[in-house]
C-alpha cells in the first residue's frame, strides 16, 4: 500500500464522530451543520434530478454554474473572470485541492505549508510527489512572519497553500498577512493555493479578501470555494475554482482523471445558490457570529479562555484555562465524560512536526443554538 496512506492514522474528523455516536455525545468535532441549506436551493436540486442533466455534463461543470461562479467573483470582489476559460467545476473543495496539486506538482517540486493546516493538503501533496516545507504559525496570534514563510522557500519551492478564513484557527489573515504572501509568490514566481471554503464566514463586519485581488496575483492565485460550505450543503459535493486560463487547463486535466465531472443536477442547484440575493449572504454571516458569540459565552462560563474567532464555523479553546495539557486526551475525555466532542488542534500538523503546540481544542458551533446551549451546560457541569 502506499504508505502516504496507509502509513497515517484514520482521519479525526470520522475518528471523532464515531466515538461522539459510540458514547452518546453532541459532536462538537467533525464541521458540518445540524441544518440544511435555503430549501429554495434543494429545491433546484431536486426539480434538475427531474428534469436533467443526469448524464455527464462537460468535464469544467455546466456553463449555467461556471457563468454563476463568474458572476460571484464580480459581485463580491470585482474581479474580471472569464467564465469559460477561468472557472472550472469540482467535487468539493477536496478535490479541487487535490486537482491542484496533481496539476502542479512534478515530483520533487516543494510545496509550503502554514502550520496548523486542514488535514488533506499534506496527504495530497505527498501523494502527488511533492515535499512539504512548514511555516509555524505561533499561537495564540497564529500571525505569519515574514522571515519565517522566506527561510522555507528554496528554489525547488512551487507554491504556497493559504488558508482564510482558517480551519482550524478561526483566523482571517490580515492585508499585511496577505502581502507577506504576494510579495514572496512575486520575488520567487510561485503559485498559491487561496483554500476559501469559509469566504462567506467572516463575522464583525470584516470582509473576505481573496489573495488574488491583491497586484500580480491574478495569475498566480488559484482560488478555490465551496457549496458545502457557502450554502451549508456540505454533502452536496461541489466546488468551484477561480484561477487564470492555463491554471484552470492544469487543474481541468488532473479533475478529469480524478472526477471526471461532477453532479450537473447539483451543479444547476448550486448556481441557483450563488444568484441568491445579497440578503443571503448576510444572514448567513450574522446567523453563524450569532452562534458564535452564544458558544463563545457558554465556553467561558465554562472556564474557559478561547482564543479570537474571525470566520469560520470553528472557535479555539486554550485547554489549560481548564487544567489539560494533551488536546488529544482532553478531546476524548469530553466527549467521554462530559458528552461533548471536539478535535485536538494537533491534529492539523504534519505527523513528522512531533513539537507542534497541544494545548488547543476546536469546537465547532454552526448547530442548532439549543445544541449549544445544552454543550455548554454539560461543560459547565464538567468543569
Ligand atoms: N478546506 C477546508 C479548510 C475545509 O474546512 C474543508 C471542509 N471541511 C475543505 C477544504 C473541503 O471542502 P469540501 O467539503 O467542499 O470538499
Ligand atoms: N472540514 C470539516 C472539519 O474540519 C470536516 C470535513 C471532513 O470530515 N473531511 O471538521
Amino acid at each position: 500500500f502506499n504508505p502516504v496512506y496507509s502509513d497515517r492514522a484514520e482521519s479525526i474528523f470520522p475518528t471523532m464522530s464515531k466515538l461522539a455516536r459510540k458514547v452518546g455525545a453532541i459532536n462538537l468535532g467533525q464541521g458540518f451543520p445540524d441544518e440544511d441549506g435555503p430549501l429554495a436551493i434543494r429545491e433546484a436540486a431536486a426539480q434538475a434530478i427531474i428534469d436533467g442533466p443526469n448524464q455527464y455534463v462537460p468535464v469544467e461543470g455546466t456553463p449555467e454554474l461556471r457563468e454563476a461562479v463568474a458572476r460571484d467573483n464580480k459581485r463580491f470582489y470585482g474581479l474580471d473572470i472569464d467564465p469559460m476559460s477561468e472557472t472550472l467545476v469540482v467535487s468539493g473543495a477536496t478535490e479541487g485541492l487535490a486537482a491542484a496539486f496533481q496539476g502542479l506538482l512534478v515530483p520533487g517540486d516543494e510545496a509550503v505549508l502554514l502550520a496548523p493546516f486542514y488535514e488533506s493538503y499534506a496527504p495530497q501533496i505527498e501523494a502527488a510527489g511533492g515535499v512539504i516545507r512548514f511555516v509555524d504559525l505561533e499561537p495564540p496570534s497564529w500571525r505569519l512572519d515574514a522571515k519565517a514563510l522566506e527561510a522555507a522557500i528554496t528554489a525547488k519551492t512551487k507554491l504556497i497553500v493559504i488558508n482564510t478564513p482558517h480551519n482550524p484557527l478561526g483566523k482571517v489573515m490580515s492585508m499585511a498577512e496577505l502581502e507577506i504572501v504576494a510579495d514572496a509568490a512575486r520575488r520567487h514566481d510561485l503559485y498559491v493555493v487561496c483554500d476559501e471554503v469559509y469566504e462567506r464566514l467572516v463575522f464583525d463586519g470584516e470582509r473576505h479578501v481573496p489573495l488574488m485581488t491583491l497586484p500580480g496575483m491574478r495569475e498566480r492565485a488559484i482560488r478555490i470555494g465551496s457549496a458545502g460550505k457557502s450554502f451549508s450543503l456540505t454533502g452536496f459535493r461541489i466546488g468551484y475554482v477561480t484561477a487564470s486560463a492555463p491554471l484552470i487547463t492544469a487543474l481541468m486535466k488532473a479533475h478529469t482523471h480524478l472526477a471526471y465531472t461532477s453532479p450537473g443536477a447539483i451543479e444547476t442547484a448550486v448556481a441557483a445558490g450563488l444568484n441568491l440575493g445579497d440578503d443571503y449572504f448576510e444572514n448567513f454571516a450574522a446567523d453563524m457570529q450569532g452562534k458564535r458569540d452564544l458558544f463563545a459565552s457558554g465556553l467561558a462560563a465554562a472556564g474557559f479562555e478561547t482564543l479570537a474567532c474571525e470566520g469560520t464555523y470553528f472557535i479555539t479553546v486554550d485547554i489549560r484555562s481548564v487544567g489539560r495539557d494533551d488536546d488529544t486526551a482532553f478531546c476524548k475525555e469530553i466527549t467521554e465524560k462530559a458528552k461533548v466532542a471536539a478535535v485536538p488542534i494537533s491534529a492539523f500538523y504534519h505527523p513528522s512536526q512531533t513539537g507542534a503546540p497541544r494545548y488547543y481544542a476546536r469546537f465547532c458551533f454552526c448547530k442548532r443554538p439549543d445544541v449549544l446551549e445544552e454543550a455548554s451546560r454539560r461543560l459547565k457541569a464538567y468543569f
